[in-house]
Parts: C-alpha cells; structure tokens; sequence
C-alpha cells in the first residue's frame, strides 16, 4: 500500500472503517484514473470491524429490510435497493471472503475471523491503488472553489470531493469518537442527539441478575415509555455479573437509553415465557390434571427454564416463609400463584444506566437522512460532500444489518463521488 503524501487528490475519504473503506473500493473501480485517498486518524485501521460480531464479524443478514433500521423508513428502502443483502454477500465473494449462513440468519465469513474481511477490504484498496494514510486525524474541512481544503493532524491536502465515513461515538478507543460531526456541523449540517444503541444494561445491585451470570434463554423485553409500550420484543437474553446483555436487551436498548435521556418515566419489563400471557401463564400453574396438580412449583417450571432461572425467580416471587419452589401446584395459593406469573411474565427489571460509550455497538442519532440525497448519498448542504456510515441517523438491530448500511452507503458514495469528479 503506497504511504507517500499526495497533497492534491480527486476524492478524500475520511474514516477508513467499514463505509469508508468500502466507498473507496467502489470509487476506485467506477473510475480507475482518480487519486482517491483515504485519511484515518487511528494507527491502524478496522479495530471495530475487528472487534465484530465476536471477532467473527457478521457482514450481512439473509432477510435485510427497511424495518430493521431506526430511520425512515422509504429513505432505507432507497439505499438498499442499490445493494441489498444479495449484493454484499456476492461483493465478498468477489473479495475472496467466502460467507455461511448460521440459523438466526446472520452471515459469518466460513474462516469465523473478522481479519479475513478486513484483510479483503485492505487488499483490495491496495489492488485498486487507493492510497491509505493512517494517524492522519482530521481536523477540519473547508469548502474552496476547487474543492476542499482538509486540515489534519499533519498537515493539509486538497480534495474536488470528500467523503465523511468517521463513524459515531461508539467504542471510542478504536478512532469513532464523534469529531466527524463537529466537521459536518461547521458545513452546514445539523446533529440529532447521539445516544449509545446496542448497548448492555446495568441492574440494581441488589437484584438477582448476578446469580445467573452467564445463563442464556429465550425472552421478551417489552420498553413502557410513560406508561405506554413503546418497544416489544424477544430474543436471546444473557444474564450477566452487571445486568442483562445479549441480542434481545442490546436490540431493547436504545429505547430504555433514549426514552431516559429525556427524563420520562420508563421501564423494561421480562417475560420469562414469551410466548404466553399472563392469563395463559397462569392457566398453567393452576391445571386440573391431575398429575400436573401433584408436582412442585421448581418442577413445572423446569419444563421450561433453566434450573438457576426457577430458583431465583421463585426466590424473588416467593410470599411468606413457605418454600415457594418445593410447593405443590395444588396447595399454592392464589395470590402466591399469581405473584409468580407476574415475576415469570412482567417481571419489572431494575435498570440503573446503559453500561456505557464503551460497550455499544452503535450510535442512535447523527446527521438527518433528510439532509442527504440518499441517490448519491451527497450532502444538501455542501457541494461536494457526501456523507455514509454511522455519522448519519441511521442504527439497526443486531444481525449484520449495521454493516449491511455501511457497505450500501459506501457503495453509492463512492461510485457517485467518482462519477461525479469535478475538473
Ligand atoms: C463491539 C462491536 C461489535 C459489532 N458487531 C457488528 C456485527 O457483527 N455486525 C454489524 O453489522 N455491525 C456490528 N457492529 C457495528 C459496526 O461495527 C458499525 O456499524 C460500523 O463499523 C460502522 O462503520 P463506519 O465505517 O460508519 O464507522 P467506523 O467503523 O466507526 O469507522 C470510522 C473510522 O473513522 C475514523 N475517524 C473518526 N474520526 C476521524 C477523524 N476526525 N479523522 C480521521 N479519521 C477519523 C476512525 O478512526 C474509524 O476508523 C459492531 C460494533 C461494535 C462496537
């Protein structure tokens, strides 16, 4: 990869993460002849792409749909009709990054390493002749006659098109630390308020989530917003040392972290069951057959919880000195009984903060789609600039569907960028 320093390029990239790397690659082949730079102020590029999906990294879904983004929904449409789910898995293929589908749907390359698709991108960049610098932090970016004047951490180059690939706030350590939006706000564009998604949540101390560290089982977590359901979903929920963790309570998230940072009255709710209510639930526990009428509370649930998961919900739901676990379903009474359905089906958890900047995956807010010709992903603000990636208003859910956005974006981006070259 050549490291010598142009100071006059066709098109600057600034962020050499997944949008950024991929807008240059597309760039690149939509127009052979162009500089195309790609500016990153980290020492060494794709730590999150890295840190991915386990250090796996999940790069697509096999179902990806505008209902798997927070955004609107007819501007996502757009993008992902340009490249969908299908066209990234063929891109990687193309890259030499072979994908298998796992059943929840997510797309892993077969060698489970996320290094061999970092490795791809990087190569190709190389292939195509993009230039990568590294520890070159960007300041600022004005607008010129020609172009734009780029100011970083070493010096300046002049570009006739930038690219804005910097990312959000998520796991700072890797370069995302948010400076992208402070550039984009001085050329003209506004910021939504920025909150951690896909993010762990911390309980009460005093709750019993540290006795089930590290059980995981199927759950739903519904958000109530002042009093309303805002969020309801189910999944895979991890028990942890600190709180809940895992795709169902990172997906919940953002919800609980938004609707809080604007001081409402919110809370998140688990059922344990999620497929019955709590009619159905306590119909359960209340049978007329009788050998069920015979076994204990501890056993009945067993049936459907892991033994952990029993013990500390009847510990938490149990009334008076009676061992609530070793009861016979036909002598608990009822409001003991009903107690217990409400802890397995609106069990109320006490969450204290989301975990932190740290442990997200990805940022809820940014610049506004609306802002953005999502054609060519250019700026309405700034001739010349485009923007993709995180740094724009745009999360989705776990699955691979937030990479899914930053190829796509990259992709329009760069070969609009390039088909586009000012002369
Ligand atoms: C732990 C973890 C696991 C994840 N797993 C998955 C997964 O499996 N599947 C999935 O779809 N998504 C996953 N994500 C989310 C996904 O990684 C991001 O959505 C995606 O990386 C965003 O890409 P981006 O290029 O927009 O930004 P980033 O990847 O954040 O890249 C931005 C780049 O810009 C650079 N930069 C920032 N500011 C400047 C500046 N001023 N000057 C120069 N350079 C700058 C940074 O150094 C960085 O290299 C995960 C995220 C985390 C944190």
């Amino acid at each position: 990869m050549l490291c010598q320093m142009p100071t006059q390029v066709d098109i600057a990239i600034i962020g050499a993460g997944a949008a950024g790397l991929a807008a240059g690659i597309f760039a690149a082949q939509a127009n052979p002849d162009l500089k195309i730079i790609l500016l990153d102020g980290a020492r060494t590029v794709g730590a999150k792409i890295l840190v991915s999906g386990g250090g796996r990294c999940n790069v697509t879904h096999t179902r990806v749909t505008p209902q798997d983004f927070h955004a609107p929904k007819r501007l996502i449409e757009r993008v992902l009709k340009r490249f969908d789910e299908h066209a990234a898995a063929q891109w990687f293929e193309s890259l030499g990054v072979t994908l298998k589908t796992e059943p929840t749907g997510k797309l892993f390359p077969t060698t489970d390493s996320a290094r061999t698709v970092l490795d791809a991108l990087l190569k190709r960049c190389d292939q195509l002749g993009v230039t990568l610098l590294t520890e070159h932090r960007v300041r600022d970016i004005k607008p010129t006659p020609d172009g734009f004047d780029i100011t970083h951490q070493s010096g300046r180059i002049t570009a006739k098109r930038v690219v804005m690939a910097t990312g959000g706030r998520s796991l700072p350590k890797t370069g995302s630390d948010g400076q992208g939006w402070a550039i984009v706000k001085r050329l003209g564009h506004t910021v939504t308020p920025t909150h951690p998604s896909l993010v762990p949540l911390v309980l009460a101390d005093a709750f019993f989530h540290g006795s089930l560290s590290g059980i995981s089982h199927e759950a739903a977590l519904t958000t109530r917003v002042q009093g309303k359901v805002t969020d309801r979903r189910t999944g895979s929920l991890l028990w942890t040392h600190f709180g809940v963790s895992g795709p169902v309570a990172m997906d919940a998230s953002r919800f609980w972290v938004i609707a809080n940072a604007h001081g409402q009255d919110t809370s998140l709710e688990l059922s344990f069951l999620p497929d019955q209510s709590f009619e159905s639930a306590d119909r359960w526990l209340s049978p007329t057959d009788n050998a069920a009428k015979q076994k204990t509370v501890a056993a009945t649930l067993a049936q459907r919880l892991p033994a952990r998961v029993v013990q500390a919900v009847c510990a938490h739901a149990q009334q008076g000195p009676t061992d609530l676990a070793a009861t016979t379903l036909n002598h608990l009474p009822r409001d003991h009984r009903r107690a217990l359905t409400r802890s397995l089906t609106e069990l109320r958890l006490p969450v204290t903060r989301f975990r932190g900047w740290n442990y997200a995956e990805v940022t809820a807010g940014g610049v506004p789609l609306e802002e953005i010709n999502v054609r060519t992903m250019a700026s309405r603000k700034t001739p010349g600039l485009y923007l993709i990636g995180e740094i724009l208003d745009c999360d989705a859910r776990i699955g691979g569907f937030n990479f899914q956005w930053a190829w796509a974006t990259g992709l329009i981006a760069g070969q609009s960028a390039a088909r586009d070259k000012a002369d």
